[in-house]
């Protein structure tokens, strides 16, 4: 297999010719680009695929969008593909991000350029730049966020006064994704000293990542634990749950169904703060019928379009952009990579943030 990739590679016209910048750029015009996404189940990887796939054709190229179900070596596969179609960039937004060390030794093998998109690829030097959102920043917003839905700070960020404490519950996301514990411990950075001093209290006990953790980002998953946390840590009605801190908007849904399961009513006194990520369609709807409190908006267009950039220039021989080249250490290189700014978005900020901005129209959100 990896001769029948090397020699389509060099049919395809690789690089090495005469190192002219313009003979390299002309070279790839219309070159395949591969594009590997995780999975549908969360609503924002259609909107990055199908942005990606615009930009790219908006700049020229051709593109294989694959999407892998979730499943590791379904993606596996579908980038072996790709290389074997002769794609010259690789934009891959891995499942597992230690699990395709093959696909990126045998992408390098045939000259194939590697954009990790949103989620760092780990284990591996074969990774030329990273396109992601700020995720520790991420964490930081939810904490905050949680924290102003409780009432500890106003809108602006500033302490209230009050004093609590408030009882509240942790999430984490999967474990063999990077992003995972930068939102961790981006959330472990306000919340933590809070624990420490008593304003906040985590009835469970449960607050090391290895212990909130959600393999797979699965919404049934997270039911299953808040179920079970409520049966064990509130269900004597003397410990009232009055926050709950989910990285993504897919978990908050598990949440949300547990509470409700549990005899929770929206609306209500004792209805819970929650976080989420993505500002998925329905969750924004969960904002704006008050049983969600807070999501983290990450546009993805901007992201798309920042990862096309990335792949025009490795095309035309040039150096693509970067704004961090010392955060994101995959276990084998420091990754060069661009860091775009996430958002908090409530009741009070998702018509500027989402509608204005031509993200989502009025209806979408009906
Ligand atoms: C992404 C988040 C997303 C999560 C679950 C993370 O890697 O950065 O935006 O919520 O995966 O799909």
């Amino acid at each position: 297999a990896a001769g029948l990739v090397l020699g389509l590679a060099a049919c395809s016209g690789g690089r090495g010719g005469t190192g002219n910048a313009d003979d390299s750029g002309d070279a790839n015009e219309g070159a395949l680009v591969g594009i590997a996404m995780p999975t549908k189940v969360d609503q924002r990887w259609i909107q990055d695929g199908d942005n990606v796939v615009k930009y790219l054709k908006e700049a020229g190229y051709e593109t294989d969008l694959e999407y892998a179900n979730n499943d590791i070596p379904t993606q596996a596969q579908q980038i072996e593909t790709m290389i074997t179609k002769g794609a010259k960039v690789l934009v891959i937004a891995s499942i597992d991000g230690g699990a395709l060390g093959q696909q990126l030794d045998d992408a390098k093998d045939a000259g194939v350029k590697v954009i990790s998109y949103d989620r760092l690829l780990t284990g591996d030097e074969n990774v030329d730049y990273y396109a992601t959102f700020d995720n520790f920043k991420v964490g930081v917003l939810q904490a905050n966020s949680l924290l102003t839905g409780l009432g500890y700070l106003d809108a602006n960020g500033s302490k209230t006064g009050k004093k609590g404490p408030w009882h509240v519950e942790l999430f984490a996301g999967s474990p063999d994704d990077n992003n995972a514990t930068f939102f961790y411990n981006g959330a472990m950075s306000v919340l933590q000293p809070l624990i420490d001093d008593g304003t906040l209290e985590v009835a469970s006990g449960q607050t090391k990542f290895n212990q909130i953790a959600i393999q797979g980002w699965d919404p049934a998953t997270a039911k299953q634990r808040m179920d079970d946390l409520l049966a064990k840590s509130y269900s004597t009605g003397a410990t009232k749950l009055d926050g709950v801190l989910s990285p993504y908007d897919g978990l908050s849904d598990g949440i949300i169904a547990a509470l409700e399961s549990g005899g929770y009513k929206v609306g209500s006194d004792t209805w819970p703060i929650i976080t989420g990520q993505d500002a998925e369609v329905a969750s924004v709807k969960q904002i704006i019928a008050g049983s969600q409190y807070s999501t983290v908006f990450k546009d993805t267009r901007n992201l798309a379009k920042q990862a096309v950039a990335m792949t025009e220039a490795l095309l035309k021989d040039k150096k693509p952009e970067v704004n961090d080249t010392k955060s994101y250490d995959n276990g084998k290189k420091v990754v060069p990579t661009y860091l775009l700014p996430p958002v908090v978005v409530t009741n009070e900020n998702y018509q500027s943030e989402l509608i204005d901005s031509g993200y989502y129209t009025e209806d979408d959100l009906k």
